[in-house]
Order: structure tokens, then sequence, then C-alpha cells
């Protein structure tokens, strides 16, 4: 789960991580009274779920009240990849001396929590990634004894010249690996982290995305929930109990099982298609459940062929097949399916399934390489 910039400042607070002077407005009224009572000149942001807004246009450095009004009701409404802006944050501005990036993740290659940095901050660390690899600094947390202090000063020392700054840095490093912990984050990040002209560090911009299947311990983190601003068809399947995730492929699968769904996307890339989705309907589905899942698949415009890969344990073959049946009934299935319908009951799906015009599929290596032959003669 994400949660925006003004959210993630708050949590900095919490954990003494130092941010600007800022408040988060909903109305041109609102940024005006705000703007006086930080003071001019300041930085009117946008609040949406996307990195560059910068470059977007959605950040912009006020300094008259004139301005103020001028870019307020610029930002306020403006779309920004495909986002409406209904919020933005009124900061203090903020003179820069420079900019690095810091930021933690989990390194799923190392099984580690990795902290890195780089001397190159605002941009986008993706890009660094790929481009200069060097750049980035990183330093691992200990599985069992977390962050040690002398890791967030090899930090704080990589980024700084003078001990001011780095044992500073390295004190903003601890403390955000806490929040990472104690929040079950999937991602924190400070980009950029800046050292303004009196030589303190401030946290300019912040970023921080939770893990989801953690959710449950953060009743708290899940109520900051911003609805509007998450994908609908994942936003449905969580309501409906479907764990999905929208890709950018045209083969839309339909599996049970996490580790099945992964493995079927794995297959489908081996055979050189491109799945249009993670979609796990669960260990025990109802036919209920599989046409909420074809539902909110065939949302996707981009799918061309679906391709069903079940494996029918708990979950029996003729409920998966009941619910195709039912889905065909109220959705206008104009896209062939492919089943793989294998164990419980999978003689009784195939019967009810007589009629319906599906080609079947014995193994999944055969289901993915026949999604894929259909998809070439469309
Ligand atoms: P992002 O583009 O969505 O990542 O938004 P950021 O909050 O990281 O801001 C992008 C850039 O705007 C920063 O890297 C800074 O260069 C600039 N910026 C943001 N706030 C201030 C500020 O208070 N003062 C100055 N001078 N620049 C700022
Ligand atoms: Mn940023």
């Amino acid at each position: 789960m994400k949660i925006h910039e003004y959210q993630a400042k708050e949590f900095f607070k919490k954990y003494g991580i130092p941010v600007p002077k800022e408040k988060v407005c909903f109305s041109l009224d609102e940024i005006i009274s705000t703007a006086k009572e930080i003071g001019l000149p300041c930085v009117i942001k946008a609040q949406v779920m996307v990195g560059g807004r910068g470059k977007a246009g959605g950040i912009k450095v006020a300094k008259t009240e004139e301005e103020v009004k001028t870019y307020g009701s610029q930002i306020l409404g403006m779309d920004i990849k495909g986002l409406k802006v209904k919020k933005v944050l009124v900061s203090e501005a903020v003179d820069i001396a420079s900019e690095a990036y810091l930021g933690i993740i989990i390194d799923r290659n190392e099984k580690k929590i990795v902290l890195m940095a780089c001397k190159e901050g605002g941009v986008e660390i993706e890009e660094v990634a790929r481009q200069k690899p060097e750049a980035i600094y990183k330093v691992y947390a200990d599985p069992l004894l977390g962050l040690l202090e002398h890791k967030a000063r090899e930090i704080g020392l990589f980024l700084y010249g003078n001990t001011k700054n780095a044992f500073d840095c390295a004190a903003i490093a601890l403390q955000l690996y806490r929040l990472f912990i104690e929040n079950d984050a999937s991602l924190a990040e400070i980009n950029p982290l800046v050292v303004n002209s009196s030589g303190n560090l401030i946290a300019l911009d912040a970023k921080i995305n939770f893990d989801d299947n953690a959710l449950y311990r953060h009743p708290e983190i899940e109520a900051m929930r911003d609805r509007e601003s998450e994908d609908e068809n994942e936003l449905l399947a969580r309501e409906k109990d479907l764990s999905y995730v929208k890709l950018n492929g045209n083969i839309g699968c339909v599996v049970n099982g996490a580790g099945l769904a992964m493995a079927t996307m794995d297959l489908v890339k081996h055979y050189g298609g491109e799945p249009a989705n993670f979609l796990d309907i669960g260990g025990s589905s109802s036919p209920e459940k599989v046409k909420n899942a074809l539902e909110i698949l065939l949302r996707d415009r981009n799918v061309k062929v679906i391709f069903f890969n079940i494996f029918g344990g708990i979950t029996r073959c003729d409920d998966v097949a009941l619910g195709i049946l039912e889905a065909k009934k109220v959705l206008d299935i104009k896209q062939p399916i492919v089943a793989r319908l294998t164990g419980t009951n999978e003689d009784k799906a195939r019967e009810i399934l007589k009629e319906a015009g599906l080609i079947f599929a014995k193994t999944m290596d055969e289901g993915a390489s026949k999604a894929i032959e259909l998809l070439k003669q469309l």
C-alpha cells in the first residue's frame, strides 16, 4: 500500500526525522492562508502517488502572494500521469546546499534489508541504478541484530565529508530503519535528503510503501488508504477477497494459489507470451469467486486470451467450471479461454464445460503454449 508524501512526513515527524514546516491543503483558500502562516517563499507540491511531480509541473516555489494564488490554482486539479491532484502540500521553502538520496528496501537476493545512499538526490533512483550502479552505496541490516550503528555511520560518512552531517545522517538512517521495521514497510525513502544553508539535514520528500500482507496488524495505516489514488481493479479485487496485480501483457491468468500463479506467469513468459495479470482466486473457490475473478480480469482491455490454470485440491474443478459458465452468462466474453483443470472433480468440470467452447489442456505447459498460439492467430 502506498501513502502520500504528506502522510509519510507525519511518520517522519513521529520518528524524529526533520522535515520542513508544512501543511496539506484541499482548497485554494486554504493554500493562501497556509502560505501566510508558513511565510514566503513557500513550495506548493501536488500530492499524487507518482514520482517526477517536479518535472510534470506539480511542484512550484511561490515567492509572492500573487504566485501562491497562480500556482495554487494551477496545481490543484492538475492532471499528473492520469491522476487528478486533489490535495497539495504547502511547505516552507528550503535553501538547498546539497541533495542526496537515502532509502531502505528489502534486497530479495541477499534476503536482507538494505540501506542505500546516493550523492545525487532528487533524481529518480531507478534511473541511477540502471545507468550508474556504482554511484549507489549499500549497507545491509543484520537479520537478527538490525541496522547496526557503525553501518549507519558508514552510510553517513559516504554521503558527507564532515562528521556533523555524517552523524546526523546516521541518526536519520537508524530512525528510518526503525520506522521501516515497526510499521512493516516495504520501502522507505528520502529523496532528496538535503543540507540547507545553515548546514542542517532535512527530508524534503518522503515515500513509504507498506507490505499489504501485514496491514492487518496496522489498522491505523490501513485507515490512511487513499482509495481514489489506487488501481480500481486491485481495489475491487481486494473487496472480493482475490489477489490481483495488473501487469502489462495480454494473457489473462486465472489461477488458484499464489505459488501456482507465479509459476503460471513464468511459464507464459517462457513460451514467449506476456501475462496481463497475477490473479490468485484462493484455496476454496466458489463459483461466485470465479465469476468475480473473470469480471475483474476483463476490465483490463489488453486481455486477449484467458488462461485458467487450476490445480484442484480443496478447490474443486467443478466449482470453477460452474463459475466459468455463470460468468459466460452475465459477461460478454469474446476472448478464447484455455483451461487446464486438473485434480478434484476434473471429469465433472469437463462435463459441465462440454458446450462452453473452451480449449482444454492437460498440462500447464500445453495450456501456456496454446494460449500463446491463439494470441498469434488473433
Ligand atoms: P518529486 O519530483 O515528486 O520527487 O518531488 P520532490 O519533493 O522530491 O521535489 C523535487 C525537487 O524539487 C527537489 O529535488 C528539489 O530540487 C525541488 N524542491 C522541492 N522542495 C524545495 C524547496 O523547498 N526549495 C527548493 N529550492 N527546491 C525544492
Ligand atoms: Mn522526490
